[in-house]
């Protein structure tokens, strides 16, 4: 799958739906002032989801832009009405320190450029709100948060699903045990990978494969619905072209137990489109979202009848202003940076037990 087509794989079902106007009650007051927000790297989800949702967003603006190409500096001036001031390229980000226009700094490069893109906004004192994964080891992202920590910034990571809201439905179904208490999960995320040169098929820039890249909302749906840690993770591989999938991991499939006695099962794959979404099952019956994992028309059912399909919003939108209020109101994320550091520990636990052969516990 071409980047274009996988970006038309995610938004399909958005485009299906009838786009409501947007509207999030929680910022009913728009504040004194928009924080702004500087995003680095200017590629797919940076053009066609973040920059698109900071145009409807209440508590921030695009405000500065960092990229390695003079001619997407120029496009997105034009387009955003930004000052060559407010443009930076990766070797002069550091000079934002002495832009008061810039607030936040949200990091969407490949996965092993979060590190060096996070620890050069936070140098310049600005608050870091890092895409998925947030780096490719534990090692660091523990630089990350050391470093933002030390500069006595914000980090939140890109997790839109934390905001999405029939994810959000049946994180309520599980926790307020509507159907009982939850058992099993099932949760699955895949698209045929297209153009092999990609970024995300190397190994230094990616870290893995659809294991980081996408398992990790299987692995967001399982600590969601239960709110536990795994305490057991075993894994297995498979690779049906090894020339494509040389240096990352095509399909892994892995099983996760939680202290509860919660089993998740779920599969991350290169190789297939189809899955994209989760099933709880319960102890009185079952609930699902497919799709679960896509910018826009996640929709579900319950065994008990009614549909779980609440109106598309925003997701990127919704992120990045929970984010800001945080900022201006001076409360802790929900998608923080021990969260990002947690996620990337198990998925490399997933990676380990391939490699061991054998559970790996905590
Ligand atoms: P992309 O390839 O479309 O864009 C990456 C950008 O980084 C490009 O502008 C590219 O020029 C720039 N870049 C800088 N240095 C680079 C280098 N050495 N090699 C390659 N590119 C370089 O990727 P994307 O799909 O926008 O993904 C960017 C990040 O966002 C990744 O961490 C990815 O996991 C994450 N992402 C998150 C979601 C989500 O739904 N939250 C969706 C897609 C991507």
């Amino acid at each position: 799958m071409s980047t274009h087509s996988r970006r038309q794989f995610l938004t399909r079902s958005a485009a299906l739906a009838a786009a409501p106007l947007f509207t999030h009650s929680a910022f009913a007051q728009a504040p004194a002032r928009k924080l702004g927000v500087a995003l680095v790297g200017l590629g797919n989800l940076s053009a066609n989801q973040i920059a698109p949702a900071l145009l409807k967003t209440r508590n921030c603006r695009l405000a500065g832009i960092v990229t390695g190409t003079p001619s997407k500096a120029l496009a997105w001036q034009k387009k955003y009405g930004l000052s060559a001031k407010s443009t930076y390229t990766y070797d002069t980000m550091h000079e934002m320190a002495k832009n008061k226009d810039i607030d936040i700094v949200y990091v969407v490069t490949p996965n092993a450029l979060h590190l060096p893109h996070s620890l050069a906004a936070a140098a310049a004192g600005k608050h870091v709100f890092c895409e998925k994964p947030l780096e490719i080891n534990t090692e660091r992202c523990q630089q990350i948060l050391d470093a933002c920590n030390k500069a006595g910034v914000m980090l939140g990571v890109g997790y839109r699903l934390q905001y999405e809201p029939n994810n959000l439905e049946c994180v309520r179904l599980a926790k307020e045990k509507v159907l009982g208490d939850v058992k099993v999960i099932d949760a699955n995320f895949g698209f045929a990978m297209g153009d092999p040169t990609q970024w995300r098929l190397k190994r230094d820039l990616a870290g893995g494969g659809a294991l980081m890249d996408v398992g990790i909302y299987c692995l967001q749906t399982a600590r969601m619905l239960t709110g536990e840690d795994p305490i057991w993770i075993s894994a297995a591989e498979t690779k049906t072209n090894l020339v494509k999938f040389k240096e990352v991991d095509e399909t892994i499939s892995w099983t996760m137990k939680f202290p509860s006695g919660v089993i998740s099962n779920s599969v991350s794959t290169y190789a297939a489109n189809g899955l994209a979404g989760f099933r709880a099952a319960t102890s009185r019956g079952w609930f699902s979202l497919d799709p679960a994992y896509f910018y826009g028309g996640n929709r579900g059912r319950r065994s008990d009848g009614p549909e779980i399909n609440i109106p598309i919003t925003d997701q990127f939108a919704v992120e990045l202003d929970d984010f800001a209020d945080c900022i201006i109101n001076k409360r802790p994320t929900k998608v923080s940076g021990e969260m990002g550091l947690s996620d990337v520990k198990y998925l490399m636990a997933v990676y380990e037990s391939i490699k061991k052969g054998r559970p790996v516990t905590f």
